[in-house]
């Protein structure tokens, strides 16, 4: 199969044959025409003053005709006007009424025999005041014009001027030159220059092909392709590939630090496990010691399989297989069992937890997801929040959405951080021992995210550091949402 290539070179070529090819046809066929006008002219213009001079003749004479000798081309109009119509240069005839010939130009007379008998037998079947083309054999192509001679006495006969088109017929050497030699040399120099352009811009995709060949696997990703000769119809292609290669490259990257992440968390856990089994397992340990490896045996395995279950959920999360199941959900019992939960947790954390009363607000959403979001937030809240602290939980009903928002007056994050929190596996303080207290995944901030975005809605947080946090959720209210009192 032929190169695009040579394709675009073929048609370019072909068209640029074809439109020289009608170029050249129309401009040869206004030519003749012109050209054909001009003959015609001329011989009705000869025409016409021989007309003129035999007339001329006939009336100061009263005769033209001298002497009937056989054959007619010999003498048989006066001497005088046999010289004024000898300076004719070309092919002339005067016949009489009955179409006798009565005198014939130089040209004409020097015609062999059959051929001057030929013309003489084309020029008697002509109409009077008529003009046509007439191919004779061994003369050339002739444009015959006739014209009647009269005068006041009458018709006295017809002289009929021969002009040869051979002129019109002919092609001119400068349009040979032109035709055979300058338009093909053109055509072809056009050829080579399509040729050459398609070649450039070949080179230009070839180019570009190379460089996105070259990015073979995610270490190549940093790469980019030249803009240098890419030429302006490449530039923008070239723009979009780079732009489409560096979100690649923001994913890939994003993938593997989440899989480094999660390989590292599910790390510890299995070490945590392996030497609990071990020591569970030696022969000397005393039995007790045994059960308690044995419970944390078990802990890090409920450790592991909330790793697994987040990651899964974040997973599915990404593939927008979202489990969501909408119903109506009236939030205020909802964030009351969160809240008693809270308190206890709190006890055990010496953090106060308040939720200061409000009215029952109704959304549309999957009861299970929207207790994980609230349930996340809160324990963050009491996590995050020192023994003497306060964490508040709040619910409200505004004309466009519901919030709810938790605020707690722990150990807050930095401006700087901020921006991350939603990131996976962000923690403030990574170098943290999974040991303390405080250890989590740095999964559920971004879990409950995706919960809230799900369900229509945001997670949005504010903090200072040392000062405390607020994390607020917003929901969209349902379509028809019964009359209520805005909580404070
Ligand atoms: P984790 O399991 O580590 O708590 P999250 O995704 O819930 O993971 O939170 C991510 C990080 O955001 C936490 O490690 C913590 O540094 C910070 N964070 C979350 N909630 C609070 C809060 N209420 N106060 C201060 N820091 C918080």
């Amino acid at each position: 199969m032929a190169s695009t290539r040579t394709n675009l070179t073929l048609v370019f070529t072909g068209a640029l044959i074809a439109v020289t090819t009608a170029l050249g046809l129309t401009l040869w066929t206004v030519r003749n025409a012109s050209l054909y006008r001009d003959v015609a002219r001329y011989a009705i213009t000869q025409a016409d003053v021989a007309a003129t001079l035999v007339r001329d003749a006939a009336s100061a004479q009263k005769a033209v005709i001298v002497g009937a000798e056989t054959p007619p081309e010999t003498q048989i109009v006066t001497p005088r006007l046999r010289t004024l119509l000898d300076a004719f240069p070309d092919y002339l005839v005067v016949v009489d009424q009955l179409g006798t010939p009565l005198y014939l130009s130089a040209l004409t007379r020097e015609l062999p025999e059959e051929v001057s008998d030929t013309l003489l037998a084309r020029i008697s079947g002509l109409p009077n005041d008529s003009a046509a083309v007439a191919s004779i054999p061994g003369v050339e192509e002739l444009l015959l014009v006739s014209r009647q001679i009269s005068d006041t006495t009458g018709t006295l006969g017809r002289v009929i001027v021969g002009v040869t088109t051979s002129k019109i017929t002919t092609l001119p050497r400068e349009y040979r030159i032109v035709l055979f030699f300058i338009a093909p040399l053109i055509i072809l120099l056009a050829a080579w220059l399509a040729w050459t352009a398609t070649g450039l811009t070949a080179q230009r995709i070839s180019k570009i092909n190379h460089d996105v060949a070259a990015i073979t696997d995610g270490r190549s990703l940093h790469r980019r392709l030249s803009m240098d000769h890419a030429g302006q119809e490449f530039e923008a292609l070239v723009g979009t590939l780079n732009a489409m290669i560096a979100r690649l490259e923001t994913s890939f990257m994003g993938l593997r630090r989440f899989t480094a992440d999660a390989s590292h968390e599910l790390k510890t856990p299995l070490a945590v496990l392996r030497a609990d089994v071990e020591r569970a397992m030696t022969d000397h340990t005393p039995p007790s010691e045994r059960l308690v490896a044995l419970e944390e045996a078990l802990q890090e395995t409920t450790r592991m399989a909330d790793l697994v279950e987040s990651l899964l959920t974040l997973a599915r999360a990404d593939e927008g297989r979202f489990d969501i199941h909408k119903e109506p959900v009236a939030l205020k019992p909802l964030v009351q069992d969160i809240y008693e939960t809270a308190v206890i947790l709190g006890e055990g954390a010496g953090v106060t937890v308040n939720f200061p009363f409000t009215a029952d607000v109704t959304v549309m959403g999957d009861p299970t997801r929207l207790r994980q979001l609230f349930l996340n937030l809160v324990t963050n809240a009491i996590k995050y929040t020192p023994a003497g602290g306060k964490v508040e939980l709040g619910l409200g009903l505004h004309p466009d959405n519901v919030t709810f928002a938790v605020r707690d007056t722990g150990i807050g994050i930095a401006a700087a951080d901020v921006p991350h929190i939603f990131e996976r596996f962000w923690r403030a303080d990574r170098v943290r021992s999974r040991m303390s207290e405080r250890g989590g995944f740095g999964l559920g901030l971004a879990i409950s995210q995706w919960i809230a975005q799900a369900h229509g809605g945001t997670l949005t947080a504010s903090s200072r550091l040392g000062r405390g946090s607020l994390f607020t959720v917003t929901l969209p209210l349902p379509a028809r949402q019964p009359e209520e009192t805005p909580a404070e």
